[in-house]
């Protein structure tokens, strides 16, 4: 399969690379939002974490986890943004489950471009929502 992420994160590409182990490596983002924004890319080609297999989902945390801490004591960051987008809808462009880590640095926007917008929905309808999802859990 021709895919960027399987080559990065298994070494075919050469990049910086903040952490590796046996499942996971851990790389800047080409297209930074913020100083030091990071991907947690696993070796294991799945399209995103929904198919990411369960068990395997929580070595990936506990590295995001060490990444973010490490980001605030070494970098100075005041908090992370931790996220993993799903499908294009939710804003995913490269179909290999990455994990996002970028440090967030109040009042300096010469080193935090990330802006996270909403609007406004119709209230939903709770009881509705609660039972579709959990018909399918
Ligand atoms: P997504 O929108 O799929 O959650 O995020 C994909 C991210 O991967 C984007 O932030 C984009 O800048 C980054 N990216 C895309 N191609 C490359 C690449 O070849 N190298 C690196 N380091 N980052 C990439
Ligand atoms: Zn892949």
């Amino acid at each position: 399969m021709d895919c960027i992420f399987c080559k990065i994160a298994n070494g075919e590409i050469p990049s910086t690379t903040l952490y590796e182990d046996d499942d996971v490596r851990v790389i800047f983002d080409i297209n930074p939002t913020s100083a030091g924004h990071a991907l947690i890319l696993p070796k294991a080609h799945a399209a995103s974490l929904l198919e990411y297999p369960a068990e395997k989902l929580g070595h990936v945390f506990e590295i995001a986890q060490k990444i973010g801490q490490a980001m605030e004591k070494g970098l100075g960051a005041d908090g992370v943004n931790i996220l993993a987008n799903c499908r294009e809808a939710a804003g995913q462009t490269v179909d290999h489950f990455h994990v996002h880590i970028i440090p967030r640095y109040a009042s300096q926007p010469d080193k935090d471009a990330l802006v996270i917008e909403t609007h406004e929905i119709v209230k939903p309808d709770f009881d509705a929502l609660a039972k579709a999802i959990q018909e399918n859990l």
